[in-house]
């Protein structure tokens, strides 16, 4: 990332921490009986897609292992292989919804490089636009995100359901 941008969800990801749950296996458990309450977009056996609750910018999407493993190397070598797929077909399925004008991609592995759930894997994918840093300040200013990141699910989980397996 260029910038360091609007990055609010790292506080929030301390406050779930507390509760000494993990979100992510959370939405792998019951994300199965109610995709739009975790924002899941895609699943597979082994790993699934959701729409980041704290995003950087609009669009901002992860994709998790369904195994609570903090590092790469914990996975077999087929879920390192599936969960690279499945970030590779979201990449694909989400540059044709919202073409962005870039995107980067991020694993942040341990607290020092920025993980925000440092015990539970995840890759992000994050649509960028010129102009986006100056931009999503004024957004989280005034308190859409909520509602947008609704309408956002709403358009994407047609087209990312396709995606299952
Ligand atoms: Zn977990």
């Amino acid at each position: 990332m260029s910038k360091q941008i609007w990055a609010p969800w790292r506080m929030e990801y301390i406050k779930d921490k507390d509760t000494g749950s993990c979100v992510f296996c959370e939405g792998a458990i019951a994300g199965h009986r109610d995709r739009a309450a975790y924002r899941i977009l895609a699943g597979r056996a082994d790993e699934f897609v959701v729409l980041n609750k704290y995003p950087y910018v609009f669009g901002h999407i992860l994709i998790c292992p369904r195994r609570h493993v903090s590092s790469l190397e914990d996975l077999l070598p087929k879920e390192q292989e599936s969960l690279f797929r499945l970030a590779i077909d979201a990449q694909i399925m989400l540059k044709s919804i919202l073409n962005p004008h870039g995107i980067n991609w991020g694993i942040n592995i341990g607290k020092q490089a920025g993980a925000g759930i440092e015990a539970h894997l995840h890759v992000h994918i994050v649509p960028r636009w010129e102009g986006d840093t100056n931009f999503m300040p004024v957004v989280a200013d005034c308190h859409i995100m909520p509602g947008h990141l609704d309408k956002l699910y709403a358009q994407l989980i047609p087209e990312f359901s396709r995606l299952d397996s």
